[in-house]
């Protein structure tokens, strides 16, 4: 706390990111990053920009519409450019969206879970899963949108139908940390019932590429279904940091009016040139993609065959307990061996790990001691 800070900052609760660490050599499977390298045509465009005239073009800004790589993305998902908002970051473009189309309270960060709203109010609150990506809670505050958490069911599945009467609705699918997948059209009656009443369905697709079902086809009959998407897991590029939105055009637009009321070139050069050979280059990335799934369900099949409670995963990552042993105390076993992975000190989480998917000599490693750990401990 700081006699400096405003009350503003003073209400703000900021996401903690998982530990990138400097100082050891851990495997690390706690980010969710992909453990292959990026497409060839990625780094090659961005070597191209800054070899020639020796990087002069980083003299200019850059296309504050980002033409090519909106194009780029168009080609790649079969939209129109004008239905693509490009950012740094899926984290931005998701921060800029609860701005843009969640209306604040004015005043003050309610939050609505454990009660009734003030008498005479009429707002709504938004609605996401109480298990769910943490940073959305973090955007509700900052922009001072009321929120209201939906319990997952004992399974951890979403409950589509406590989601109705929201002043807006943001889910992942598939979810995080649980790796839990919907079928994408069992979202659409909830896009209608949302639509009727002008409030918008975001659905962040962070890891559909790992075996779930983008709902991108619908954006066309549902004007308030807008998708998001980063090159962070999937095309192993989140130290480029680029990210996207697709919906439909007027959504777009409000986007770009909020990114312009912030700072206009939120993506550089070397991110556009970079990205937009990303998304061209399905071919790489669904080769390095059904690797990781692949590991994935030979490390699953592995964990369930020493005990493991295992949640059916859709994405790059395992989410995970032994029943006999804390979360906790794995964690700091598996981290006193070198391998790091993410635990969430949250009450119905903190038996779990959320486990990133490596490559196979990591998991091998990060199994052995599974292992050894349920032998000594279990
Ligand atoms: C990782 C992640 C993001 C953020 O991705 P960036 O593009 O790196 O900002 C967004 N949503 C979910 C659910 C994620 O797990």
């Amino acid at each position: 706390m700081s006699i400096f800070w405003n009350q503003r900052i003073k209400a703000l609760d900021p996401y903690v990111p998982g530990e990138q660490p400097r100082d050891r050599n851990f495997i690390k499977l706690n980010t969710n990053e992909n453990p292959y390298p990026p497409s060839p045509r990625a780094v090659e465009a961005m070597e191209r920009i800054l070899k020639e005239e020796k990087g002069s073009g980083l003299r200019l800004y850059p296309d504050p519409l980002c033409t090519e790589f909106r194009e780029a993305v168009a080609e790649a998902y079969a939209v129109k450019p004008e239905e693509v908002f490009p950012g740094n970051g899926s984290d931005e473009v998701l921060a800029f969206a609860f701005g843009a189309f969640f209306e604040s309270s004015g005043g003050t960060a309610a939050c609505f879970n454990h009660g009734v709203l003030p008498e005479n109010d009429k707002r709504l609150p938004v609605f996401f899963p109480d298990i769910t990506y943490s940073f959305y809670s973090v955007y509700a505050r900052l922009w001072e949108v009321p929120y209201k958490t939906i319990p997952l069911a004992e399974d951890f599945s979403i409950d589509l139908t406590a989601y109705q009467n929201a002043g807006g609705v943001i889910i992942p699918n598939p979810n995080a940390p649980t790796g839990n997948a919907l079928p994408a059209d069992d979202l659409l009656p909830l896009a209608q019932s949302l639509e009727k009443n002008g409030r918008v369905l975001i659905v962040d697709e962070a890891y559909t590429a790992f075996g779930g079902q983008s709902i991108v086809p619908r954006i066309t009959d549902h004007p308030n279904l807008l998708t998001v998407h980063t090159l962070s897991k999937s095309a192993s590029l989140a130290g480029l940091r680029v990210g996207f939105a697709i919906g439909n055009a007027p959504l777009v637009k409000g986007l770009f009016r909020i990114r312009d009321s912030f700072n206009s070139y939120t993506m550089d050069r070397l991110a556009l040139a970079g990205g937009a050979a990303a998304v061209l280059d399905k071919s790489y990335y669904d080769k390095i993609n059904r690797r990781v799934m692949a590991t994935r369900e030979r490390s699953a099949a592995a964990l369930l065959a020493m005990g493991f409670v295992v949640i059916p995963s859709k994405a790059n990552f395992l989410f995970v307990s032994f029943p006999a042993i804390s979360g906790e105390t794995l964690f700091h076993a598996l981290r006193d061996r070198g391998i790091l992975v993410r635990h969430f000190n949250k009450p119905r989480l903190t038996n779990y790990l959320r486990v990133s998917i490596g490559t196979d000599k990591d998991m091998d490693i990060f199994l052995s001691a599974c292992k050894a750990i349920v032998k000594e401990k279990g």
